[in-house]
Order: structure tokens, then sequence, then C-alpha cells
């Protein structure tokens, strides 16, 4: 059977991984981190602690009880998904993961940094996917913001086709190697189109594009460059998980409707049987 690629390490990806491999699928996790369980203290209202259980060691329990049943844990951050002959492909830090089905299982989207009028000009000039818009900036000028691994990987997307291309870090240090201007954004300008960044020392730069990679890829970008369909920031599912891409599914606060761990899991636990089911019919 073909390997299952599990974006996150959450609630959501776990109960994915419990599931499909104890169906017998070949199984890895790719994540970051732990997610939103790192960042909670004591959870009081999920099934059968009656005193509460401690995020961090219940976010352990699952991670380690999947590991035990053979899924394969990486701990990198995913760039980009790509459609292969067999399958997909993940973009990591670490390399290329290959794999017959995925769970997104990214958790809840990152929020977009405080830069004036960045709604105004989403999709008039502000894009989250270089490999999807890439080709409109062709002979232009263009920006990446952002300051870690995944500007730099988009950055990368973008030299492939657009020449001009530079990394505002808005206030993280240069990255090294790379063309950067490190002040802080205040706004963007423009008419119907985005026209230039104004940065907070009052200085302006005229850009064509602009391309937001701040922190990592979520699951809205990581969508948007296979073509998932989604709606204000989620993916959209039918009740199997499956999005509209075959083969590749989508569960817990990724997805539409409570953002909490009975949800994540309830949702991981279709994701990984329909996961499975969809690998065995390949076979
Ligand atoms: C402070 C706080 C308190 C909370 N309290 C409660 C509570 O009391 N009860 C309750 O039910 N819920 C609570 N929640 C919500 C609960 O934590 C979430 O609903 C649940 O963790 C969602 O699970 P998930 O697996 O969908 O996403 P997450 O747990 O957020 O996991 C997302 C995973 O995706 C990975 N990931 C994302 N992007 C990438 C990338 N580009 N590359 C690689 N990996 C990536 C992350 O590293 C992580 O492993 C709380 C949340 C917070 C923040």
């Amino acid at each position: 059977m073909k390997e299952l690629l599990i974006i996150g390490s959450g609630p959501a990806g776990i109960s994915a991984a419990l599931y499909a491999v104890r169906g017998g699928a070949p199984v890895t996790i790719a994540a970051k981190d732990g997610g939103a369980l790192e960042k909670a203290e004591r959870i009081q209202n999920y099934y059968g602690f009656a005193d509460g259980v401690d995020a961090k060691a219940l976010l352990a329990a699952g991670v380690e009880q999947a590991q035990k049943l053979g899924a394969k844990l990486r701990r990198t951050e995913v760039f980009g998904v790509e459609f292969t002959e067999n399958g997909f492909r993940a973009k990591t830090a670490e390399g290329f993961l290959d794999a017959g089905a995925l769970v997104l299982a990214c958790g809840t989207a990152r929020s977009a940094p405080p830069i004036r009028n960045l709604k105004t000009f989403e999709g008039a000039g502000i894009s989250y996917c270089a490999v999807c818009d890439a080709f409109f900036y062709r002979g232009k000028k263009v920006a990446v913001v952002g300051g870690g691994a995944y500007a730099r990987s988009e950055f990368e997307e973008l030299k492939n086709v657009v020449e001009d291309v530079t990394v505002l870090t808005n206030g993280d240090p240069a990255l090294e190697g790379f063309p950067c201007k490190t002040e802080k954004l205040a706004s963007f300008e423009g008419d119907e189109r985005l026209k230039e960044v104004v940065f907070a020392d009052g200085s302006r730069e005229a850009y064509d594009g602009v391309f937001i990679a701040c922190g990592s890829a979520g699951a809205f970008e990581l969508a948007k460059k296979i073509g998932i369909a989604s709606e204000n920031g989620k993916l959209l599912t039918d009740e199997r998980r499956m999005t509209n891409v075959p083969g590749i599914f989508a569960a817990g606060d990724c997805t539409p409707g409570m953002q909490q761990i009975a949800k994540a899991v309830c949702d991981g636990m279709i994701a990984g049987t329909e996961a499975l089911r969809y690998l065995k019919a390949q076979h």
C-alpha cells in the first residue's frame, strides 16, 4: 500500500494516524510542532478526565500512541504540496515526502500580519501562493513578505518565473543570501490594484505584486497550491472528510466547525479511516 502522509501532529492528525495505521497503512506524520495544544494549559472539557488534563501531556500521549503503533513522525515544516504520477509530494524543510494520499490536519489559519489595507488588495496584487500566481508577474517587480523558511521557499518559487524579487522581512533580521529589506511595513497602497508598499519609516517602494509568507504555510496556503476548495480560510470537505481533490482529506481546526479537541479527534478518525479506504482501493 502507498504511504499516507498526514500534515499535523495535533489531535486531528494523530487521530487520523491511529485509525489508518491500525488498518494497515504505512503512515508518516510531518509536523513542525505540537500545534494549538502547546499553547493551552489545562483541558477541562475533554471526555474521561474528571479533573482535567494537562494539555501538553495529552498531546505527548497521543504522539506516543501513534508512534508505538508504527506511525513515523518527522518534525519538519511543510512548504507546499504538488501532484505526482503516483499521488502527491510534499516539499519540506528536509526534502520531499511522497504519498498516495494526504490528510491535512494543520490547525487553524495563521493570523495575517497587521499591515493596513492587506485585505483590500487580496487578489488584486496581494497573493498567498507563489506557485499559483507567479506567472502573472513575469517581467514585473514583486516582493515576498516574511522572515523565515517559508518566505525563502516562496522566494525560490517566484525566482523560477520572476526576475525582480525582494524579501520584505517586516522587522525580522535579513535572510542571508537573499535580497532583503528589513523595515517594518505600515500599509499597502494603490487604487483597484496594489501599487506600492509604505514602510514604517515613511519610505515607499512600488511593487506589482506582494506574496505573503509570514511564519509557516497554513492549511489555506497549502490547499491553494494544489487547488483545494476553501471558504473563509477553512478547507471544505464532504462527509468522508475528503476535499474536492481525490485522495486529499482534511480534519480538525483547518475545516469548518467548532475548534475543539473532540471535534478534531472525530474528524481525524473519519479522515484516517477514509484515507485508508482510498489507499486500499488504489492497491
Ligand atoms: C490556548 C488554547 C486553549 C485551548 N483549550 C481547549 C479546551 O479547553 N478544550 C478543547 O477542546 N480545545 C481547546 N483548544 C482548541 C484545541 O487545542 C484545538 O481545537 C485542537 O488542538 C485542534 O487540533 P488540530 O489537530 O486540528 O490542530 P492543532 O492541534 O493546532 O495541530 C496542528 C498541527 O499542524 C502542524 N502544522 C501546521 N502547519 C504546518 C506546516 N506548514 N508544516 C508542518 N506542520 C504544520 C502543527 O505543527 C501541528 O502539529 C484550545 C486551544 C488553545 C490555543
